[in-house]
């Protein structure tokens, strides 16, 4: 059984997996990739964990982070499909100016601000800046109906026949 840490930090809604383990690398002092592999020592990445996490590897996390599996499993891509894995950014490109969470440091990360096909917040329906707060061009404002559809498909797609 995984030691559990003394002390722990709450996630944030829809929290990207990889970023409440940089928080906790950064509470701790340690290297981001140090804080994973105490976990999971065969880890290679915290990309690779953000996209694929083992039933196993799942719940050695859940046990070390005290936290339910499920939630662990909600904070990573899992249902994401494989083929729409490209258009998953590396790094965040876009904020919701709403949701932001400005306060502490290193600034949490949401799942939705490295889905490329998202223009509008999943949590509040705000419409999306680039991560400098600027709100996104709209080369289609015209379009905004148009585009709203295509998102919801192209979400329905990413998720389409993966349980979450
Ligand atoms: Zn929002």
């Amino acid at each position: 059984m995984m030691r559990q840490l003394p002390v722990r930090l709450s996630p944030v809604t829809d929290e990207l997996l990889s970023s409440w383990i940089i928080r906790h690398a950064a509470f701790y002092a340690v290297p981001p990739l140090a804080m994973l592999r105490h976990c999971l020592p065969e880890a290679s990445s915290l990309r690779t964990t953000d996209l694929l996490l083992s039933d196993d590897q799942e719940s050695r996390l859940a046990s070390m982070f005290a936290i339910e599996p499920a939630i662990v499993h909600r904070m990573t891509f899992a249902n994401v499909a494989q083929s729409s894995h490209r258009l998953i950014a590396t790094r965040p490109i876009q904020v919701c100016t709403n949701c932001r969470k400005g306060h502490t440091e290193p600034t949490p990360i949401l799942r939705s601000q490295l889905l490329g096909w998202y223009i509008t917040c999943p949590l509040c329906g705000n419409q999306l800046s680039d991560v400098d707060g600027r709100k996104l061009p709209s080369p289609f404002r015209q379009y905004r109906g148009a585009a709203l559809r295509d998102e919801k498909l192209l979400d329905d797609e990413a998720k389409c026949g993966i349980g979450s």
